[in-house]
């Protein structure tokens, strides 16, 4: 606490973040409690979720506040719903021990006439979304003259749902000597010009990103046959209809394919991934922000450094080769301390990696049964339900409203809604009518994954397994994550299997099990990573894997001790000097180097 005390707060505030178990104040916290509590200077704050942005602004913003008057002091815009609502929320619970202190949340989507009588009661603090604020300002229900502070949370956000003109109307509404506090993930140029047009001379404070607390994924599996995977995917996303989320596959042909389907399906989705040009991926990104897509099918390579907020699930329709890339995956979901679901669909052969995953983020999946059509249309329906009964009636219907009662004089009030969902929903009932179990039995999900048996095969010695070599290493912030990645992400064939991985200084040896070298090699031709070209050296090989090993230890250990003295020709002339001369001379086809040109 003495550290908060040191940054000026102070009495029942402290106590209340006391008993919420705040110790000592994050990063961003340290920096703009004092410049608020000062209220000296507007301030444009860029910084991830999950940073501790809400008690940087509410615990100085609650603490200056003149409780003697009861006019709205301090704004707080955010983007959604659910945002004002947490905000709400993590206020009051910072002001618990303040009763004097009104704050009040109005957004869309509700009754406004209560918002409007709440108002009428007076607060001193409004969280608002722009939308529901401008409707009430519109009205006159509300008067913001006295707002000394007005915070944009998410201000990003709020742009790319398309708020800028209610943002322009609201702020054109407040008082000339207000401070303006811009939180925002990124600082696009539209958050540029707004913070622009409304803050004055702005201090500047950028916080890196804090690692998301995965403790609130939980993680679940639906075991099928591969040949369900899909239908899987679908029902587990028609079973849920307030699901936002991430579909991850492993190649770009996959997230092409699914996106398709899942469209063709009735599904608001689109695909992310490599071969979009800039703008298509903006235009995907932007639907998807603004939750006009439902959900997003991206490959880990798309999908890196994407913030999206809130989602609630994070689907892998494959599983990853390697664990990092699940933790990434997984990490899209449950950020600032909500709870998300991180599913993957899997089949018999996947068990294995199943268990290692858990092993390493040391949690277990839960199994789920896939769900059925009655479950899948009962969700739907009652999810249509909530809607109907919090949709607020346009007043245009007016006009309309007396010939359409008495239309509908005829039925009662259980035919009319018999009706009425039967015909909107009258594809889905059809589709869900009947179908098939898609679950294994007992004894089919406990059989030993064949994981072995594909081993089995392939362990007779003849793995055709090539190896490469790839200018880039540890030295470039490489690591295998991105390695598989990029390979999932333009390898003409998906699922390819990739055996062993070395990072090194300045480049990065792997094997992967190819056929065909030539057409492998020309799909890395115009690939690059952090803007260094991706070149790719094929080293020949068709060793038994076992003896293979062996000479490449001795490689690897001559390639130290030479690494730093000569350079990667060297290195490759000494290798193939040694398969001419040393001691792998005589083996069958030789070891040879191919240099690919690279365009
Ligand atoms: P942001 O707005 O940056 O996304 P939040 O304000 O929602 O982040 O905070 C994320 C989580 O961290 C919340 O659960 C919050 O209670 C917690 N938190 C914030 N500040 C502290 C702190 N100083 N000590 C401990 N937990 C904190
Ligand atoms: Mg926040």
């Amino acid at each position: 606490m003495e550290k908060f005390k040191e940054l000026g707060l102070e009495g029942e505030i402290l106590k209340g973040i006391e008993d919420l178990g705040f110790q000592v104040p994050s990063a961003i916290q340290g920096k703009v409690i004092p410049i608020i509590l000062r209220g000296e200077n507007d301030l444009v704050a860029l910084a991830q979720t999950g940073t501790g942005k809400t008690a940087a602004f509410g615990l100085p913003l609650l603490q200056k506040l003149d409780v003697s008057l009861l006019k709205i002091q301090v704004l707080i815009l955010s983007p959604t719903r659910e945002l004002c609502v947490q905000i709400g929320k993590d206020l009051r619970n910072y002001s618990k021990y303040r009763t004097d202190i009104k704050i009040l949340c109005v957004y869309g989507g509700t009754d406004i006439r209560r918002q409007m009588k709440d108002l009428e009661r007076g607060v001193q603090v409004l969280v608002a979304t722009p939308g529901r604020l401008c409707d009430l300002l519109k009205r006159n229900a509300v008067n913001i003259e006295h707002v000394h502070s007005v915070v944009l949370d998410e201000a990003d956000e709020m742009l790319n749902m398309g708020f800028k003109e209610d943002l322009n109307f609201i702020l054109d509404e407040t008082s000339e000597t207000r401070n303006t506090y811009l939180f925002s993930a990124t600082m696009p140029k539209e958050v540029e010009r707004i913070a622009k047009n409304y803050l004055h001379h702005p201090q500047e404070i950028s916080i890196g990103k804090k690692n998301q607390g995965a403790d609130t994924v939980s993680h679940e599996y639906y075991l099928v046959r591969a040949k369900d995977c899909y239908e899987t995917l679908h029902r587990v996303i028609d079973c849920d209809p307030d699901m936002y989320a991430i579909i991850f596959t492993r190649t770009k042909i996959d997230a092409r394919d699914i996106a398709r389907k899942l469209q063709k399906g009735g599904i608001d989705c689109d695909a992310l991934h490599g071969d979009l040009s800039q703008a298509q991926r903006d235009d995907v990104m932007e639907r998807f922000r603004a939750k006009r897509l439902k959900v997003l099918v991206a490959t880990d390579v798309a999908a890196r450094g994407l913030d999206v907020d809130n989602l609630t699930h994070v689907i892998n329709y494959n599983l990853p080769e390697d664990v990092e890339s699940y933790t990434h995956r997984s990490g899209r979901t449950g950020r600032a301390g909500r709870a998300g679901i991180s599913v993957a669909i899997i089949n018999s052969k996947e068990k294995g990696k199943l268990r290692k995953i858990e092993n390493i983020i040391k949690k277990k999946f839960q199994y789920r049964e896939v769900p059925g059509g009655e479950q899948i249309c009962r969700a739907q329906l009652l999810y249509y339900a909530d809607k109907i009964i919090v949709a607020e009636p346009k007043e245009t219907l007016d006009k309309y409203q007396h010939d359409l009662f008495k239309k509908f004089e005829v039925l009662t009030k259980e035919e009319l809604i018999q009706k009425m969902v039967s015909y909107e929903f009258s594809k889905l009932l059809k589709k869900y009518a009947m179908v098939e179990d898609l679950n294994l039995s007992e004894s089919e999900r406990n059989e030993r994954g064949d994981d072995k048996k594909r081993r089995g095969r392939c362990s007779d010695g003849q793995r055709e397994f090539t190896t490469f070599s790839v200018n880039i290493g540890r030295n470039d912030d490489f690591t295998s994550h991105d390695l598989v990645a990029i390979i999932n992400e333009n390898a003409p064939r998906k699922g390819l299997e990739i055996g062993n991985i070395r990072i090194f200084d300045t480049n990065t040896k792997f094997e992967v099990n190819i056929q065909g070298l030539n057409e492998f090699m020309s799909c890395f031709r115009n690939v690059s990573f952090n803007g260094l070209p991706f070149t790719l050296t094929a080293i020949k090989d068709r060793y038994n894997r076992d003896k293979r090993y062996g000479r490449d230890r001795a490689l690897q250990r001559k390639e130290r001790r030479n690494s730093t003295a000569i350079n990667k020709w060297q290195v490759e002339k000494k290798r193939s000097n040694n398969s001419k001369h040393g001691r792998f001379a005589g083996k069958k086809e030789g070891l040879g180097i191919v240099k690919f040109p690279q365009k």
